[in-house]
């Protein structure tokens, strides 16, 4: 079984469950390993329902460090960044005073709409599809130039309830974005939580996968789980695909850095 690298916690005021049954879930399946990456904490006041306060963030390392240190899975501490204009300056101080396993980046919003929030979906029939895949992968390209993350986040995550260009316009929208991956050494996830989404599909689709692979672009996996049952959540399914795409071999992370395991 493979690495689970996108766990959430109760801090995060939107996710269920003891952390301890998170490992758990994880032990029963056999992960060798599992990394919890929470919602960054933001100090400006960014989306605050839905991430940890920067004083909560020692209550997010302890809770993470109290687990079990013997046997499997082994754990992991990262966090899951949002990419924002408005919070380059912080995480650029920030971050880099942390210990950490692995950052990953994320952009959820556009201005001030989440493209996936729930509440917000009806705004998807008042907009251009193909405008905003492009603007969501300007705002990626950005991430990236940044520097300040080891993993792309749900790569297509516009798609969440079905909203989608025609594959020629995703391919020429994502090519640019995936030479910046690429050339930054950056890791793209294999997300399955598209899989328990309107859209029923993984992040990112076998296209863009593809795309990545051509690029020798290297994965890893996560679940994104908010709730103990979702650890590991078909990973049998994101196997598939990453071998389906042409990848022979994933990442792990330790303190930052990737390690290579084969896929078998
Ligand atoms: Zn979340
Ligand atoms: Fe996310
Ligand atoms: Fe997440
Ligand atoms: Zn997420």
């Amino acid at each position: 079984m493979l690495p689970d690298y996108h766990i959430h916690t109760v801090l995060c005021r939107h996710a269920e469950g003891e952390i301890g049954a998170y490992r758990e879930s994880a032990r029963q399946l056999h992960l060798p390993e599992i990394c919890f990456t929470d919602h960054v904490p933001n100090p400006d006041g960014y989306d605050p329902g839905n991430r940890m306060t920067l004083n909560e963030f020692p209550r997010y390392r302890a809770l993470v460090a109290q687990l079990p240190t013997d046997g499997e899975p082994a754990v992991l501490f990262g966090l899951e960044a949002d990419y924002y204009e408005g919070g380059v300056a912080f995480l650029q101080q920030w971050l880099p005073r942390q210990t950490l396993d692995l950052v990953i980046g994320s952009v959820h919003y556009l201005e001030n709409w989440g493209v996936d929030d729930p509440v917000e979906r009806q705004v998807w029939d008042q907009v251009d599809v193909t405008a905003v895949w492009r603007e969501y992968f300007l705002r990626l390209g950005r991430m990236v130039d940044t520097h300040l993350f080891d993993v792309v986040g749900h790569l297509d995550l516009p798609k969440k309830f079905g909203h989608r260009p025609p594959d020629p316009d995703v391919r020429k929208l994502a090519a640019p974005v995936l030479d910046k991956i690429a050339a930054a050494g950056m890791v793209v996830e294999i997300n399955s939580a598209g899989l328990r989404k309107p859209v029923r599909e993984i992040y990112p689709s076998p296209l863009l996968l593809q795309m990545a692979c051509d690029r020798e672009i290297p994965i890893c996996f996560g679940s994104d789980a908010h709730r103990p049952d979702e650890v590991g959540f078909r990973f049998d399914d994101s196997l598939r695909l990453a071998k389906s795409a042409g990848y022979s071999r994933a990442v792990r992370f330790s303190k930052r850095r990737k390690l290579y395991y084969d896929l078998s």
